[in-house]
């Protein structure tokens, strides 16, 4: 059995909202054997497919219990920085579990936790001034979002304008699995059957994504102003005095496949954003942490946000954490208020996940793999242009750094989409594994939008030999995908 959408014109359809809701949609089932029915005890995402089992990783490689060893291409989604297996950081989890392993950490702190905010707030000299004051760990980027969106209601809350009560965000763009981050996110197929359960104080605008949504009669400038035009609409429809923040990824990941905003698209909403006192909430979950090739992603625009969600990067996979980085402006406001932070988990700052992290983060600092990647993502595009650019269902190749996605369209010239049901995308990936490869998926034909894609995210420590094999083998899966479709 094959079900996928069964309403294949929301391909194109460029106006979804109020027209689509997450009822339209249907995830695809993919046909099993009864055979392929795993015996696993953990509950994997799917209940019918065997997950690979991974027995060990080293450097930008992990071996499968069947002996098989896979190029990591996308450092799992977009996590891993320094590789697999990195003795330094091991050595710095153990020597935290010999000081403690524990601490509740409200009213008790721990170096570790402090040196890691301490790190990544640091400005290095002639560094961008980014006005973040103060960090806040928990355990994963969706928990992140909801104590960010917290932190700005009680923000707000202590501002006397307890009014706000609207988040805005833009359509296909994910923020995470919790209900209050999915509520703010639009990948709708996560959506589904949690319609009636999301927040109902959200609400959405267009993404920034020049490939598919720019007009052809438009300039870059016009299609910047149409997107404010269209953001300072939905600010007043709400009410600018009622909404909390506007949340967007300054590069868009998983669902939109790495799409850097047009140019002046990010100082245009800070304006905006200012004109109203809504706070900025930038999400650098996957974009950050030096993925773009520089050490936050905002950077590159110019601006400085009220509050930034970091994740993934952040621990390199070496740890389960996430986090808020929040400006002086809006801690002056609570610090002057009740002076204390209305939002708490038990292991938030825990002192071995953020030993890990710091120790990530050293790495990163001391072996200047920023400028590496933004060094070897010149050479990464060019290697992705150069062997994929002229295949017949390559529409765009777009990214920054490290953090590169591959659009698949089904007719170039139109930029329409392969049809959702073919899950192209998906099967570029799956043949890729088969072949030593991971990458990673991206989401837009799987909510029946645009945006069909493979994104890759290698590890800052990949050596050029195997930058240059992510790229064969990559080519090499979409020729045997392509030639199925022929
Ligand atoms: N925000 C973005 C941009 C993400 O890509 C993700 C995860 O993919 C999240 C938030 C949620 O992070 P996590 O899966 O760690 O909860």
């Amino acid at each position: 059995m094959a079900t996928v959408f069964n309403n294949t014109s929301l391909v194109r359809d460029d106006s979804f909202e109020g027209s689509l809701s997450t009822k339209d949609i249907q995830i695809a089932v993919q046909e099993v054997k009864v055979q392929d029915m795993p015996n696993s005890a953990l509950m994997h995402r799917s209940l019918r497919e065997q997950p690979y089992n991974v027995v060990s990783g080293h450097g930008s490689y992990f071996k499968l219990q069947d002996g098989r060893e896979i190029l990591d291409g996308c450092g799992g989604a977009a996590v891993t920085l320094i590789g697999h297996g990195n003795a330094e950081v091991k050595a710095a989890i153990i020597e935290q579990l010999d000081k403690i392993s524990y601490v509740f950490t409200s009213s008790l702190i721990t170096s570790s936790a402090e040196e890691l905010a301490k790190c990544i707030l640091e400005i290095p000299p002639g560094g961008f001034q980014h006005g973040l004051e103060k960090a806040y760990f928990c355990g994963s980027g969706s928990e992140a979002t909801d104590a960010a969106m917290k932190f700005c209601t009680q923000y707000f809350f202590e501002k006397g304008e307890p009014q706000r009560k609207y988040f805005v965000s833009r359509r296909q763009a994910y923020h995470g699995s919790t209900v209050g981050s999915m509520s703010v996110s639009s990948y709708l197929a996560r959506k589904v059957p949690y319609e009636d359960i999301v927040l109902p104080n959200t609400s959405f605008v267009s993404p920034a994504y020049a490939y598919q949504y720019q007009l052809p009669t438009e300039t870059e400038d016009e299609y910047v102003r149409r997107l404010i035009e269209e953001l300072d609409a939905k600010f007043q429809e709400l009410g600018p005095q009622n909404i909390i923040s506007f949340i967007a990824e300054p590069v868009g990941g998983a669902t939109t496949g790495c799409v850097p905003a047009p140019k002046g698209y990010f100082l245009a909403v800070r304006k905006l954003c200012d004109k109203y006192g809504i706070l900025l909430h930038l999400d650098e979950i996957m974009c950050g942490m030096g993925r773009t090739g520089t050490y936050f992603a905002f950077e590159h625009e110019g601006i400085t946000p009220d509050i930034v969600t970091i994740g993934k990067g952040l621990g390199g996979g070496y740890a389960p954490i996430g986090g808020i980085l929040v400006s002086k402006k809006c801690i002056d406001i609570i610090r002057q208020g009740t002076g204390a932070i209305n939002h708490t988990h038990t292991y938030q700052n825990h002192p071995v996940m953020c030993a890990a992290a710091l120790a990530v983060q050293k790495i990163v600092k001391r072996d200047e793999l920023v400028i590496r990647v933004k060094e070897m993502g010149i050479l990464l595009h060019q290697l992705l242009v150069e062997t994929l650019q002229n295949c017949k269902y390559v529409g765009d190749i777009r990214g920054r750094g490290f953090f590169w996605g591959v659009e698949f369209v089904a007719d170039k010239q139109s930029k329409a989409s392969l049809p959702p049901s073919l899950g192209f995308g998906m099967r570029v990936v799956k043949r890729a594994f088969e072949l030593g490869l991971a990458v990673y998926p991206g989401a837009g034909t799987v909510d029946g939008v645009r945006g069909d894609n493979v994104l890759i995210a290698p590890p800052y420590t990949i050596s050029d030999t195997d930058l240059r094999k992510i790229v064969r083998l990559l080519r090499e899966a979409y020729d045997s995908e392509e030639t199925k479709l022929d």
